[in-house]
């Protein structure tokens, strides 16, 4: 099968990968599955890992096939399985897990023990067939691959983070997501669909802005001053809960200007540094809070979302040929929405 691989890190993601002629998986383990890859989605971990931000944190080995957010149709299966059949269209949830320990029996996959992230410690789905365990696997009714595939990781990640913040968003409270992309978009609409506060949705690019459609106020942080729209529309309250899907310097420091008292600073992108003064965070009595992927149980509720048709996700598809050149337009903020890889 056709691969696309990742032979030394790099700053240039515009020759990052090569393609490889490599073995078709096959089940090892007796609850293994196969899925031959239909859409695979480009997430910004993947910059991360070509440039090997990864290092000393993740299983990388190289040469690396990274993918962490998969669908397809399953091809074959291990003596045991019993969740799906050969023929059976999946989302994969990225991690493997064993199942056993207590953060696993907790519901909790990403803690686990064993923890095994796909298309990071594993090969991932920049390749016509992935092994994952059938444990990984949300069977897609009615919803494409190139629709699903971006809720592996992406879609799932705001939904966590938007099911956290829900907890403490009441009628009347305000939230300000920022950056509208692969991520943002969809938690815009998760907020909606799942919170009754006012959303504010904040991004330097007014492309990226139009897919923000279910906030009720939008603000362009290069060309307006967010304090002045947080201030109208709180009437100098403050925010409720920031969902920031950047995690940027930047905008890491917005949670101590623009927060009210005991409010929440979700980070859910990352790249910079919390630097926020002890005393102000004690004064304000602010959070800041890291949130990781999702859980499988989470992405079987996104999932009801998106079969439900309530969840619209933007997606430019591209031929995995083109690998190089989705890793360049993403480094440079040149893809609106999620850009969706096909073998
Ligand atoms: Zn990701
Ligand atoms: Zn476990």
């Amino acid at each position: 099968m056709d691969a696309a691989r990742l032979h030394e890190y790099t700053d240039e993601m515009s020759m990052a990968f090569s393609f490889e002629e490599l073995p078709r998986p096959e089940p090892e383990r007796s609850d293994d599955i196969v899925v031959r890859i239909e859409a695979a989605g480009w997430c910004h971990t993947d910059n991360h890992i070509v440039h090997g931000d990864f290092e000393g944190v993740a299983d990388i080995n190289l040469p690396h096939t990274p993918g962490h957010e998969n669908a397809g149709t399953v091809e074959s299966v291990g003596d045991e399985v019993t969740a799906v059949d050969p023929g059976d269209e999946v989302v994969l949830h990225p991690a493997l897990t064993c199942g056993t320990c207590r953060s696993c029996r907790l519901g909790e996959e990403m803690y686990c023990d064993e923890h095994v992230f796909c298309g990071m410690d594993t090969d991932g789905g920049f390749a016509e067939y992935m092994r994952t365990s059938e444990r990984s696997a949300v069977q897609l009714t009615n919803v494409d691959p190139v629709e699903a595939a971006p809720h592996a990781d992406a879609g799932l990640t705001a939904y966590r983070a938007v099911k956290r913040a829900r907890a403490n968003l009441v009628p009347g409270d305000t939230v300000l997501a920022i950056g509208v992309g692969g991520l943002g978009h969809i938690g815009i609409q998760l907020l909606d669909e799942l919170t009754a506060a006012t959303i504010i949705a904040a991004d330097i690019k007014d492309e990226a802005l139009a897919l923000a459609d279910s906030a009720d106020h939008t603000v362009n942080l290069r060309d307006e001053e967010i304090s002045e729209l947080v201030d109208t529309v709180t009437d100098e309250h403050g925010i409720d809960a920031i969902l920031d899907f950047v995690g940027s310097d930047e905008t890491l420091d917005l949670g101590l200007s623009l927060l009210k008292q005991g409010g929440d600073h979700y980070v859910v992108g990352y790249g910079g540094h919390v630097t926020a003064p002890a005393q102000a965070m004690v004064g304000l009595e602010i959070n800041y809070c890291g949130t990781l992927c999702g859980s499988f149980t989470e992405l079987q509720e996104l999932m009801s979302l998106v079969e439900d048709g309530q969840i619209d996700v933007r997606t430019v598809e591209y031929p995995l040929a083109e690998i190089n050149d989705v890793a360049a337009k993403l480094e440079d903020g040149e893809i609106q929405g999620r850009a969706v890889l096909k073998p």
